[in-house]
Order: structure tokens, then sequence, then C-alpha cells
């Protein structure tokens, strides 16, 4: 432990962003960074309190509790506060394929579930992980180590996302010839065509990729397994198959008016607006335009705050956000207890933008849309929407009552659904044969991750619904183990 009283000597603290009217006029990451003195400051709160509920990655309430990776934390803190960021560096890679995502995307469960966020704000653990990574890059200590020999085994990963190409380092790293395939013409999954670039530059998620790619890592885009590559094909070519394709089917509404022009899936919006900056610099018009549009985000997720901030920089005319649930509190609520994952109100970088152009947080809470109308060309021009309140009755389920005279109509030239997803698409896994659990994932035991079909493996959201990079990065890695184990008879992963 470095500072025994860092605790008490010193407040929690973040990095500073750019000013949300600034950073929207451009596409880059709005974080700004902490100096070395800041960021030793913040090391040094990590109390060393002897359980550190931080790392244990559990699932308490259907929420991630912890770091899902068992990232060290206290032991990285500790050295980040002594200055030994090579040390950091190291620890920090025993456990996290990529902390230059994580360290910028995650919701940091470790954070919610600090001994010290029990009295106090709890440890700056993100920043601190970002910081020893990205000052990792920065020292030229992040270099390609292929492995020193090959076992002659080959392994095909479907999916490029973070579960894919966590499980492709691990594998390659124990001498296996991995080849990544990808149907999209970029590598990276939703780290590419998923986050926008500024919350995570594709410059970033590209430098690991080439690294990969020198350690030995075949990457095929453009591919789709069970329609551009049979399946049968990739059974018969490699030794074992691993799908992580993602969840990737997305929730609709129904609702009248679902059919008008202007009513997009969330995805669509977010993949042309990525892929046309990146090819062009928005220069070719491929994308879905939000520019002096009446713009609403249906669903207050981290979907929709991304549709948010990519509306906000293509100068979206006024922006709504509706989202079905009430507004949560801004403390833990008493069936929220530490550490759980803390369900509390919180302002995030598209919301925050949003009210510095338009003067408040665009979230409409506890409203459901009815219907769309359109003119007479067939696009949407206004959402009619009612208030709705959550009944509890005999301990049951809470239902949704409309509360009779909120009915509302919006002006609304372009709508982007952002309600979830309902888990992978059908294709590949119909190809495949592998049996499916009941929410419509692949059915595969996580720790064990096999399928129904031997040789055949499942990680990432297409094992787990939609979740978040870090379980997909933990899925990915603990999947390469037992890949490991299968064809070798044992393993030395982790
Ligand atoms: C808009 C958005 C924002 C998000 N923001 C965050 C965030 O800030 N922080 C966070 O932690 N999580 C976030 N998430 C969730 C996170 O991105 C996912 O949980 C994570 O990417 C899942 O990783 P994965 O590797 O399982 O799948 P994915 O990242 O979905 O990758 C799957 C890949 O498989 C490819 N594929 C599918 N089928 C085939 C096939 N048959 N052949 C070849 N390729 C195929 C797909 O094209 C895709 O590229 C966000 C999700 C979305 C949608
Ligand atoms: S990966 Fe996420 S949960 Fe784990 S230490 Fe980093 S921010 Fe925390």
């Amino acid at each position: 432990m470095g500072k025994p009283t860092g605790f008490m000597e010193f407040a929690r603290e973040l990095p500073g962003t750019r000013a949300p009217a600034e950073r929207i006029g451009d596409w880059l990451e709005f974080y700004e960074h902490f100096d070395e003195e800041k960021l030793r400051q913040q090391g040094a709160r990590c109390m060393d309190c002897g359980v550190p509920f931080c790392h244990t990655g559990t699932l308490l309430d259907g929420m991630a509790a912890g770091c899902p990776i068992n990232n060290l934390i206290p032991e990285w803190n500790d050295l980040v506060y002594n200055g030994l960021w090579r040390e950091a560096l190291d620890r920090l890679h025993k456990t996290n394929n990529f902390p230059e995502f994580t360290g910028r995307v995650c919701p940091a469960p470790c954070e919610g579930s600090c001994v010290l966020g029990i009295s106090e704000p709890p440890v700056t653990i993100k920043s601190i992980e970002c910081s020893i990574i990205d000052n990792g890059f920065e020292m030229g200590w992040v270099v390609a180590e292929a492995p020193a020999s090959r076992t002659g085994k080959k392994v095909a990963v479907v999916g490029s996302g973070p579960a894919g190409l966590s499980c492709a380092a691990q594998l390659n790293r124990a001498g296996h010839w991995v080849t990544v395939f990808e149907r999209a013409d970029r590598i990276g999954g939703l780290l590419m065509y998923g986050i926008p670039n500024m919350k995570l530059d594709k410059r970033i998620v590209q430098r690991r990729i080439d690294l990969m790619a020198e350690e030995g890592v075949t990457f095929v885009p453009n591919t789709e397994v069970g329609k551009d590559y049979p399946a049968e094909k990739l059974r018969e070519e490699f030794d074992v198959v691993v799908l992580c394709g993602g969840a990737t089917k997305p929730r609709d509404l129904p609702i009248e008016g679902r059919e008008l022009k202007g009513v997009h899936y969330a995805m669509e919006f977010l993949h042309a607006n990525a892929k046309s900056l990146l090819d062009s610099g928005r220069k070719d018009g491929q994308y879905i335009s939000a520019k002096d549009k009446d713009v609403i985000v249906i669903g207050g997720g981290d979907t929709g705050t991304d549709c948010v901030g990519t509306a906000m920089r293509d100068g979206c005319q006024r922006l709504a956000q509706f989202e079905i649930l009430p507004r949560p509190p801004i403390e833990r609520a008493a069936d929220n207890p530490w550490p759980q994952w803390p369900k509390v109100y919180s302002v995030d970088y598209g919301q925050a933008e949003a009210a510095a152009v338009f003067g408040k947080d665009p979230r409409n809470y506890s409203i459901t849309t009815k219907r769309f109308v359109g003119d007479e060309s067939g696009r949407v021009k206004e959402a009619h929407t009612v208030e709705i309140e959550w009944v509890q009755e005999n301990n049951s389920r809470p239902v949704m009552r409309e509360i009779p005279g909120t009915e509302k109509v919006w002006p609304a030239q372009l709508v982007l659904l952002a309600m979830g997803f309902l888990g992978p698409e059908n294709t590949v896994l119909g190809r495949f044969g592998v049996e499916r659990d009941d929410r419509s994932n692949v059915k595969a035991e996580f720790g064990q991750f096999v399928t129904s079909e031997p040789g055949i493996f499942a990680a990432g959201d297409m094992r787990r619904g939609q979740s978040l990079v870090v379980w997909a990065i933990a899925e990915g890695r603990q999947a390469a183990r037992e890949v490991d184990r299968y064809l070798m008879g044992d393993t030395d992963l982790p």
C-alpha cells in the first residue's frame, strides 16, 4: 500500500473533458488526461482494504459487481502511486488484453464495489487503468509478442468484437494458428462500428488489431460465415470454431407509423455514421443525417446516449430522448446496496452535450410512444406519446399504466430506436446447428463455453446476450482457455 493516509488526504478527482458545446464541433475523443502527480494522488487513495471487492467480478441482482476480468486493481494503484509504470502495465496485461478499450468505455463496475465507496467517493480506477496503458504505448512498451513455437492446430473465430479479439489473442499466445472472420469491412465489432469515435477513437482499435496481426493472427474481413463462407467448410478446415458473433438483433417498436421513412434502428444510424467518418471524413454523404432535424431517440441506455452524441455532432435542430422507466434516484436506493452496481441518476456525455446546447437534459422519463405520423411523402413528421406510471399490485411485477391527459405530440424528422437487443442473429447459428437457450443466445455453460456441437465454442454477447466490452473480453479469454484445453488436453492459459 503506497500511502496509508491517501484516502483521507486526497479527494476523488476525474480527468477533465473538453467543454460539451465545443467538442460537438468534431468527432475526436473528449477526455483530457491527468498529469502524473494527480494520478499518483488518485492511486494513493486506494486503501489496501484487504478484501478488494473491486476485482471480484460477479453478478449481483443481475448486474456486474466488481471487475469481470478480475483486474488486479489494488496492485496497480500501489505501483502507480510509487511511479512504477512499467510494472503497473505488466500487472494490467496479466488480466486484460485490451485496457485501452476498457479504460475508455467501461462503465466501471469496479468503482461501484470499491470499499472506500461505502463511506467516501470511490477510487478513480478506470482513469488510472487508461493512463497505465496509454503511457505504456507512449513509452513504446507495448510491442508485438509472437509465440515462440506453434502447435500446428487451427482455430477459426467468427466475429471480431472484443470477445473474438481477446479469444484470438489468447489462443495465438498459446501457439495455435488463429483466423478471425468478420462480415464487416473493418475488424473490431462494436468497438469499430457501434461505440462512436468520440468515445473510442478508431485509431486506438486499429493499433491493437495491427499488433495482433503482427503477432500472427489472420484477419478476414468482408466475409459472413454461413453465407460467404460455408459453415461445413469452416469445420473441415479448422480444428475448432469459436462463435463470437455478438447479439445484434435489435428490439423493434411495432406501432403505427413504424414503416415511415426517417424511423431507423440506432445501429443503422451509428454504423453508417462511423463508416462514412472512417471512409471519407463524412465527405461521401453515405450516412443518415440528423442535420437541422428534430430528432427523437427512443431508449435511455448506452446506445441511446451514442445516438444523442452523434446527432449533436451532426447539427440536429432539437433533440428529445424517451425512457420508459422512471428517473433513477440520486443516491442508491435501499434495495440497491453496496457492492451492487449503483442504479443512480447520472449525466452521460451525450446528455451533457444536449444540455449545453438546448439548456436541459434531453431525457424524458416514464414516457411511451404510441404512434408515428408521416407527411404526404411518407416521411415521419411527428411522434405521439403518453406519460405512464408503474403500478405494483399484490407483490406482482410492476405494470405500466397510461396517465390520461398526458398525451403529447413531438415534431420529429428522424427517430432512432435504441431499445436494446434481442439476441444473436439466426443465420450462422442455424448453419452450425447449435442449441439456443430460452433467451435465444447460444447454449454454452459459462466457464466451459462449449456448445451442443463438439469442437464449437461460443463467447461474448452471442452467448450471454448484449452486455459490456469487459464481459466480452472476459468471456473471450476464458473460452480460449477451454479451447486450448480441448486441443492440447491441458492448458497454461489463465
Ligand atoms: C451502440 C453501442 C454502444 C455500446 N457502448 C458500450 C460502452 O460504452 N461500454 C461497454 O462496455 N459496452 C458497450 N456496448 C456493448 C458492447 O459493445 C458489447 O457488449 C460488446 O461489443 C460485445 O462484444 P462481442 O465481441 O461479443 O460482439 P460484437 O462487438 O457485437 O462483435 C460481433 C461481431 O461479429 C460479427 N459477425 C456476426 N455474425 C457473423 C458471421 N456470420 N460471420 C462473420 N462475422 C460475423 C459482427 O459483424 C460483429 O462485428 C455498446 C453496445 C452498443 C450497441
Ligand atoms: S475493466 Fe472496467 S471494471 Fe475492470 S478495472 Fe477497468 S474499468 Fe474497472
